[in-house]
């Protein structure tokens, strides 16, 4: 973490500050923020809107009888989480996908889906669909099988202009009970980790691949990827991060389109639609590994030191 003995006072605050944040997310059970982008304007609209509705438009064999409900309305705002240490959460009724053990969440690599023929939504120039026109798009959705399961779509959440979004897999069952990402155990330590960053949840955008559980937390099938990938290039569209943090192998091979495993994919800068991504290991994994989050935390420290954020300073 520190490479060079601190010459000044202020060196060594940083320093100090450096180490207190490192140890925040690594040893603190602290609070977390909890925030829905609940404040989108209504601006832009554009041919990117119809083209995304055109590309995802195709109904979930499964339930094709089905009358399609009303658009949904955007996620709910989160019932603020009462602050307890993890140990005391409430065990899920179902194996989580973050209790799989640890190898699997970075060994096999995940089934990499290719890019789709022809051009993704979004792409008219100068126009594009704003965050909550692309939720309304993407309303009670029924293009993927992932629908019979779930209890609440997980758009995303955070700020719609954030500088920095984090892209993981998909949603485990406390994030389907409430509809937002990263509320769980992986979720707080990801929020702990976001602000050892300088940063406050709010301030960042995070959404993952699916938008719907998978059954029994396994991973996303590539059909469900296909389906729910425009959506997910239109968020990153409508955000315009500046960089991107991919979440464990899965995100990071999906973007990415590349089985290298997680383990040498980590800690290099790849690209993504021409936005900078750093791929890093997903927060559940850090939670069984918890020796592996130095090397998550040297992946953030390259993040901040790429939007110029020394130890110590927020915002
Ligand atoms: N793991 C993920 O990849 N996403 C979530 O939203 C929660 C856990």
């Amino acid at each position: 973490m520190v490479s060079e003995a601190p010459e000044t006072s202020q060196e060594l605050s940083e320093v100090l500050e450096d180490l207190r944040r490192h140890l925040l997310w690594q040893e603190e059970d602290g609070g977390r923020f909890l925030q829905v982008d609940a404040r989108l304007a209504a601006e832009l609209r554009g041919a990117g809107l119809a083209r995304l509705r055109a590309q995802t438009a195709k109904p979930a064999p499964a339930v094709a009888a089905q009358p399609a409900p009303a658009a949904q309305p955007p996620p709910r705002a989160p019932a603020p989480e009462p602050e307890r240490p993890l140990a005391a959460r409430a065990p899920e009724p179902a194996p989580a996908r973050r209790e799989a053990p640890a190898s699997r969440l970075i060994e096999a690599p995940a089934q990499v889906v290719r890019p789709t023929a022809g051009p993704l939504p979004g792409v008219v120039e100068g126009e594009r669909p704003t965050l909550d026109e692309i939720r309304r798009e993407l309303g009670d959705c029924r293009r993927c099988k992932l629908c019979n399961g779930r209890k609440n779509i997980v758009f995303g959440s955070g700020n719609p202009r954030a500088e920095l979004a984090f892209v993981g897999e998909g949603p485990g069952a406390d994030e389907d009970a409430q509809g937002v990402p990263f509320v769980g155990a992986a979720g707080q330590l990801l929020t702990k980790m976001i602000e050892a960053m300088g940063y406050r949840r709010d301030d960042v955008y995070i959404c993952n691949v699916v938008k719907c559980r998978p059954p029994n937390n396994r991973n996303p099938e590539p059909d469900e990827v296909t389906a729910c990938e425009p959506f997910l290039l239109a968020q990153l569209r409508a955000v315009q991060p500046k960089a991107i943090v991919a979440l464990g192998k899965f995100a990071a091979q999906t973007l990415l389109r590349d089985t290298t495993p997680i383990t040498k994919m980590r800690g290099n800068w790849r690209e993504y639609e021409g936005i900078k991504l750093m791929p890093t290991f997903h927060p559940a994994y850090l939670l069984r590994q918890p020796a592996e989050k130095k090397k998550a935390w040297e992946d953030l420290q390259q993040v901040m030191k790429f939007f110029g954020k020394q130890p110590g300073q927020r915002g």
